[in-house]
């Protein structure tokens, strides 16, 4: 077991509400919503942030996006939804394993930055 807290996640060491899963992606809810929806999304395979993405491993990435917007049907998002990935440091990224917020269920602010 890695000291990774999104690993022990997938595991199930730690407890998590569960929203997808199949063999490479798992989804479940953020502990801390900043929208009446808000998931995450991340690789079964440990990856460190965007920066961890290669020709090795861009094949779950583009299956994440194949099943966002199956969960998106699925937590009732028809008027839109935003999808986050924060890298680094100055993006206020806290847990070294790629994610991939999903936020919606009422009107989000437009602020990027
Ligand atoms: P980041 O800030 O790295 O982009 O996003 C990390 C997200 O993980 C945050 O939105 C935070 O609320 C969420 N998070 C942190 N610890 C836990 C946890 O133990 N369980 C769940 N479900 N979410 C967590
Ligand atoms: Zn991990």
């Amino acid at each position: 077991m890695t000291d990774c807290l999104f690993c022990k996640i997938i595991a199930g060491a730690i407890p998590s509400s569960k929203v997808y899963e199949d063999e490479t992606v798992y989804a479940f809810r953020d502990i801390a919503p900043q929208a009446p929806v808000h998931i995450l999304v991340v690789p079964k395979a440990h990856i460190s942030d965007c920066n961890g993405v290669n020709g090795d491993n861009s094949a779950v990435i583009a299956h994440i996006f194949e099943v966002i917007p199956v969960i998106a049907r699925a937590e009732g998002l028809e008027g839109g939804y935003r999808v986050v990935s924060n890298c680094g440091p100055h993006a206020g990224q806290t847990v070294g394993h790629l994610h991939f917020h999903i936020l919606g269920g009422k009107q989000l602010a437009l602020e990027m930055a």
